[in-house]
This record gives structure tokens, sequence and C-alpha cells, in this order.
């Protein structure tokens, strides 16, 4: 290890004061930031003591750790039994995040153990690593037999999905925030070492080739900000610039991946490019077009923005709206149900926003972040940060898997980012340049400002946002001196949910926003979303900033088909969404909310670890026996939306209709709705309840309710109905389950049907065919038999599973 120390000290003789060219504006760092609201301080010391633990236990547990271990066995040429590769290949990367966020947390609070224990993980880290070295357990476990998305040779299939380049992007930022939190070089060597591997292997002339997961450009980018290397930053420049068609590696053109055509002419989010590896790219054009100073990578930034935000983004705050590739859709492409929007991409949506906004200091690109922030990011994990969300639709029958957050996941990138950012949010409310300082998040806190001359500026916030738009703010400059303070005026305070024409509030909020500094009243002139204070400020002056925050209605843009007829709630920066915990019968997908409703506000301290919570009345919908549509007014309770599934698993919307024609009507109860339904095989938890419940599917591979038997592959099965009491029934129909293109689930080969004589089962008496179309109900009607119940027995096909989306019955 010494010489390799050595080797790295070279590395720092590099000129630091090569790093003249940066973003024109810098944030104020998370470490200057002392958060002590009711909101963020909670949330960042759950995440310290609860989430940070909880994910590095699960590394361990799930063998994450003991990938390092056993790639350092084979280095060393020990014996041992368990040389199969890892689950996947970036598994690497859900330590390193960890370790990440766990330094962040150092920063601000130390903490022996868990200081020490990073130094163990470091430690199992640095034995796996590879004499020249290359950092990549799921090679050097078994060279032999690598990961199959690895390639037999090192970096072959990077292009698209090797991640050897991904993990040690991330790697990289842990080792940036590791040295900075403890100034121990032990991971920043580690980094180093595969660093200048990377710089003797990619360039011109040499390897040619991307990352086909991004984030090595910011992780690059970081090294080069910590040792003044260009090298690092070159590099990261290269693999910006080599991505696209031109290539002849893998990936060339591929959408998937970003390299349909060169970083440079891209113009948008393109539909199904993978939106973390998307805005992950994005974030490191952000970085190495500041540094560099190339505005060829800006101004394509600038143009994918445009579109993100005008045609891409959930009102959550949420991207990649598909599931299949974990993709962005095509425009306007922003459904409900089926919404995917990974917790990464939310991340990284931040990232990128954040970084838009250094470059060009508009307080547009705020309004995404913080939309994004209070919505469709923390909305990824649970209030007692044990549970987390991958996806993160905006309505939920509560039938669905993912309806329910998970303690972990097999692809497990989404907690370990949780615990990155959680503990660098305090790093977004600040930013400063030259005399001015940006305010761009309020919260309460303390922050030590650091000017470019020197000189410090302490600014205090008193506010209970985002529950309350008042905020005092006090600037105490170290001496007096003629400074500009860039105060924020959030876009939902202007009527302008974001700077684009894909939401709009119905109402205009005529409540004018209220500024005041030392007690008196000054004009509310905004330039790029901001006022600007400029004066000669003393120890103690005051800011008073007060934003009227009524309940406000969303419309989306009239080409977004799922929210025709829908209206979204947002009161301040925050998006509501009914759930059944709060509504009466558990249903909220059955609701209307009239034009003439009228909401309030209440914050209830007990309710969700304390939510302001908007109330009104709805309408009810629902059909009687006839098949008439019924209407009843009722109390409505709407939670903000990122606390929603905290209580268990049931409905959940954010936009609710506002005519009939959208409104689902709650079906009448029948011998089916009220059945007990039983399977074969699979556990009961596994949402078979979904398939009585009355709605109708769109297609078959309709993801938002469905049930299988998924992954039991070719079996015979069986589900019954159980009624409470004898029933005649003369008619079924079966709606299959079939995700052919992106699943491995297929309509049946055969079934029948069976009802209960007595003890035993006989088939129904019927010319019927017992159908298997797909995207429709396949009806067979037979001679009506009273029966207590009713058996559907299925034969899968050879090699897939099988599995239904509704059996009504008649
Ligand atoms: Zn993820």
């Amino acid at each position: 290890m010494k010489a390799i120390a050595a080797f790295c000290a070279l590395s720092f003789l590099t000129t630091l004061s090569a790093q003249q060219r940066d973003y024109p504006v810098k944030p104020v760092p998370f470490t200057a930031v002392h958060v002590n609201d009711g909101f963020w301080a909670p949330r960042i010391e759950i995440n310290r003591t609860v989430t940070i633990p909880f994910a590095f236990g699960k590394d361990e547990e799930t063998g994450r750790v003991d990938n390092f271990i056993r790639a350092a066995k084979t280095l060393r040429g020990e014996p041992f039994e368990n040389k199969k590769y890892p689950p996947y290949p970036f598994d690497d990367t859900d330590v390193y995040k960890v370790i990440e966020g766990a330094s962040y947390t150092l920063s601000v609070h130390p903490d022996p153990k868990l200081d020490a224990y990073i130094d163990s993980l470091i430690e199992k880290i640095a034995a796996a690593q590879e004499r020249d070295g290359y950092l990549y357990t799921a090679r050097t476990i078994n060279p032999l037999q690598p990961h199959p998305w690895s390639g037999q040779e090192r970096w072959i299939l990077e292009g698209v999905n090797s991640h050897e380049l991904y993990d040690l992007g991330h790697l990289y930022e842990a080792a940036a925030a590791h040295y900075a939190a403890t100034g121990k070089r032990t991971l920043l060597d580690i980094a180093l070492r595969t660093a200048n591997l990377l710089c003797d292997t990619f360039g011109p002339g040499k390897r040619e080739i991307w990352p086909g997961h991004q984030i090595v450009e910011m992780g690059l980018v970081k090294l080069y900000r910590v040792t003044g290397d260009e090298r690092y930053l070159n590099l990261a420049k290269f693999m910006l610039d080599v991505r696209g068609p031109q290539s002849k590696e893998e990936g060339a053109g591929n959408p998937y991946v970003q390299a349909q055509m060169r970083v440079v002419d891209q113009t948008e989010a393109v539909t199904g490019g993978h939106a973390v590896r998307a805005v992950y790219m994005y974030s490191g054009m952000a970085d190495v077009g500041a540094l560099t100073g190339d505005t060829a990578y800006i101004n394509a930034l600038d143009k994918i923005w445009e579109n993100v935000a005008s045609k891409k983004l959930h009102i959550t705050g949420g991207i990649g709206a598909r599931a299949a590739g974990e993709s962005f859709g095509a425009d306007y492409e922003l459904p409900n149900m089926s919404a995917y929007n990974e917790t990464c991409a939310a991340v990284g949506n931040d990232f990128w926003n954040h970084r838009l906004f250094l470059l060009h200091a508009d307080s547009k690109y705020i309004d995404v972040m913080e939309r994004t922030l209070y919505n469709g990011l923390i909305s990824g994990v649970s209030l007692d940060g044990k549970t987390f969300f991958y996806e993160n639709p905006l309505e939920a029958t509560g039938f669905a898997g993912k309806d329910q957050r998970s303690p972990w996941f097999g692809v497990a990138c989404c907690p370990g980012n949780i615990t990155r950012f959680m503990a660098s949010v305090p790093g977004y409310v600040y930013a400063q340049r030259g005399d001015a300082i940006w305010v761009n998040l309020y919260v309460a806190s303390n922050a030590d400002v650091q000017l470019d001359n020197g000189r410090k500026v302490r600014m205090t916030q008193e506010t209970r946002y985002p529950w309350d738009g008042a905020v005092k703010m006090t600037v105490n400059p170290d001496q007096s001196a003629a400074l500009t303070v860039h105060v924020r005026i959030p876009g939902w305070a202007r009527n302008e949910p974001i700077a684009s024409d894909l939401y709009r509030f119905v109402d205009v909020n005529n409540a004018p926003v209220a500024l005041k500094v030392n007690g008196k009243v000054v004009p509310v002139k905004l330039d790029m979303g901001y006022v600007d204070l400029t004066r000669t400020w003393k120890k103690g002056d005051t800011i008073e900033l007060a934003m009227p925050m009524p309940v406000r209605r969303v419309l989306a843009n009239d080409h977004v088909a799922p929210d025709r007829g829908r209206v979204a709630i947002q009161r301040g920066p925050v998006v509501y969404a009914a759930e059944w915990a709060d509504n009466p019968g558990g249903k909220v997908r059955n609701l209307l909310l009239p034009d003439s409703a009228q909401f309030t506000a209440e914050y209830r301290p007990a309710l969700l670890n304390g939510v302001e919570v908007v109330t009104g009345k709805a309408v009810a919908l629902s059909y009687d026996g006839q098949g008439q549509v019924v209407k009843h007014e009722q109390d409505l309770t709407m939670i903000p939306y990122y606390a929603w599934a905290n209580r268990g698993r049931g409905q959940m919307a954010v936009w609710l209709p506002d005519s009939e024609a959208s409104a689902h009507a709650l079906p009448y109860p029948t011998a089916t709705t009220t059945a007990k339904v039983t399977v074969s095989g699979r556990p009961q938890q596994r949402n078979v309840e979904v398939i009585k419940d009355g709605e109708i599917p769109e297609k078959s591979d309709d993801p938002a309710s469905y049930f299988d038997w998924y992954p039991a592959r070719g079996n015979k099965e069986t589900v019954d109905y159980t009624f409470a009491q004898p029933v005649t029934v003369s008619e079924c129909g079966l709606y299959w389950f079939d995700d052919t293109g992106h699943g491995g689930v297929r309509v049946p080969a055969s079934w029948r049907l069976l009802y209960k004589d007595g003890d035993e089962w006989k088939p129904v008496q019927t010319k019927d065919q017992f159908g298997t179309a797909k995207d429709q109900f396949n009806l067979v009607k037979f001679t009506p038999a009273s029966t207590t119940a009713l058996r559907v027995e299925l034969q899968a096909q050879p090699n897939v599973s099988v599995g239904m989306q509704k059996w009504t019955v008649k």
C-alpha cells in the first residue's frame, strides 16, 4: 500500500489552480447549513440513525459486502466454495452509496463507531482491488465465469450493461465524500488507483467506449475537484464525447443508453431512454460544461430541459414514466397508475436541476427541484426510514405489490440513493457568487455562508415551511457590507407550477406575496424568479417573506390524456393525494371533486409525523343494483403525496376526476365482489382480491392490478370463489393477464370451470369455448347451477407463468 500512496501523491502535484473555470454560482455546502426545522431535521436524523444502519445491514445480509471478501480470496489464491458471480454486476454500488451517505452524516455528526465500521468496509474493498487498480467483484470473484452482463474480458460489454464504469462512478462519489468527511485517504486512494487505470485504458486511440450506465462522469469530476488532476476531467469529457451512433461499440445508436446521437446534438429525453442513466449523464454534462467552458453541452442541456419540463415531468416531479426499460415515455406520456418514476430518477432529476441553476442562476430549475424534492423524491422512503419505493406511481388500487414499500430490492439502487441524498439536503438551501447570496429553499436553519472575498454571512431562517409560507430571515454579515440577497419567489406562489405549459393552476391566487426588509415593505420585482435585495447589510437585518398558501387546483396540459377531466391539489410546494385510510369506506378511486368544492387546510401533528391535511367534500359514485350510478356527498381528506403508503396498502389517487365521465363508480356488491378468493400454490398476499373488484382492465398487460403465479412455470393452477350463501350462476368472464414483450406471463394453454355440488367439484355444462383471447373478457355461458363455490382450473403454457386480470360471475 505504501507504493500506491506514493503513486497517488504524484497526481496531487498537478496544480490545483487549474480549476479556474467552474459553475458561476456555487452551492453553500450542506456542512455549512444547520437545519433545525420540523420537516427536514427529523428526516435527516432518521436517515442517519435508522436508514443508514439498516441499509448497511442489508448490504451485509444480502451478500453485497461478502462479494468484496470473495473477490479478495480469489486474488489471494485462497480456496473457497462460493465462486458464483453476484446477482447483479452493480451490487458493489449499494455498498459505495451507503458509505457516501454515511460519510455525509459524519461530516456534521461525528460518530466513532460508524467511522470505524466504514474503515472496516474500506479494508474489504481494498482487498478486492486487482493489482492494476481494476475493481469489480462481478468479474474478480471468478474471472473464468464473470457475470453474464460483464463479458469474458474487461470493458467489452461496457457500452450497455456491464456497469464496470458505473460501479466506479459510485466509488468516486463515495471516496470524495469520505475524504471530505474524515480526511482519510483510504477510500480515495482506492478510487484514484482505479481512475488511473481508466486514464491508461480509455481515451483517443485507446479504448473508445462510454459508460453504459452513466455516473462515472460526475464521479471523475469529483476526483478532479479533490486532486486538481486534469486527467480525470479530461476523461469525463472524453466519455461524454465518445458516446453516439458513430462508434462500433455495442450500444452505438441505442437510445436506451442515450447513444442515439452525440450528446451535444441531443435535444430531448428520448423515448425509451433509461431515465436514471439520462439524468446522471445530464448532470455530468453540466459539470464538464461548467469546468471546461464548453457551451455545447449547456446548449444541449437547455433544449433537453425544455423537453422534460414541458412534456415529460409528472406533477410530483417524477420522471421516467415507463416501466419498460425504466425509461422516458413519449411526449405527454404521463400515466398515473403505471407511472414508473423511479426514486433514483427523482434523485438524478434534482442533481441535474440544481446544476442547471448553478449555471444559469434561474429559479425555474429550483421550481422543478423543489417540486421533486417535496413530492416524488421523498415518497421513496417511508416515514420510519425502513422501507422504500422503487416506483412512485400517482394512483394505486392497493392490490399491486408495488403499492407498498419494500425493505429492500433485488436491484437495490433506490435505498442507497436515498441515504446519500437525504444526508445532503441542506446543501440545496443556499448558493453564492461574489457578493451575492441566493436563498433557494425555505427551511428553518442557520447557515454560515462564506463569500468569495473570504467574508462570512450568517443566514438564519425561521419558518414552518412547507406548511406555512411565512419566512423570517436574518442576515448577519461579519461586518456591514454591500451584498445582494436573491430571495426566491417559488413558482407556486406566482401562479406558475413550473416554467412551461405542462401544468396550470385553475384559479389565480390574487393574494400577493409580501416582502419586508427591517419591517419596511419592498416591492416584489422579479428577476429570474428572485427579488434582488441589494443594499448594505448589517448584523441583525431582517427579511420577512409572506407567501399566501391557499389550496390550489392544478390542471394538466390537455395533451396528457390520463389527466383529462381530472384535477390535482397542491398547497405551497406540496402535492396532495387522497388515500384509503382517511376516507369513508377506504375507497378514493370512486371520488369526484366538483368545481364548487371548497377546501381547508389544517395541521395534524399526530398524523404521519405531522402533516398539513386538506379537507373538503367530494362526491362518491357507486352503482346500484339496477346498474345506475348513484352519487352522494362525503367528507374528503387529502394528505401530502409523499406520505402515502405508510399505513398499509390501499387505494390512492393524486389526480381526481372533476367530471363523471372520468370517474370510476364503485361496483354494486354482488356474490362475486363479496366472495372469498383462494388460489393454488401462491401465498394469499399476492394481490388475489384484485380479480373480483369489478373494474375493467385496459388490456391484458395492464400493470395496474392483476394476479399471477409468476415465477411458477408450466403448472396447473386453480382459483376458487367461495360464496357466503348458495347462489345460482350461469356465466363467467375471464380476462387473462399476459405481459408478452416485457414479462414471463402468458394466457393459459387451456382452462375449465367447475362448481361445487355438495363436496364434489363438477364441470359446468356448456357448449361454449373456454377462450384465451387477450385484451378482452372470455365469456362462458353454462346451464344455471346453484352452488356455494366456483373454481377456475387452468393449465399454464410450458415454461411460462399464468395469471388473470379479472374473473366476473353472473
Ligand atoms: Zn433506483
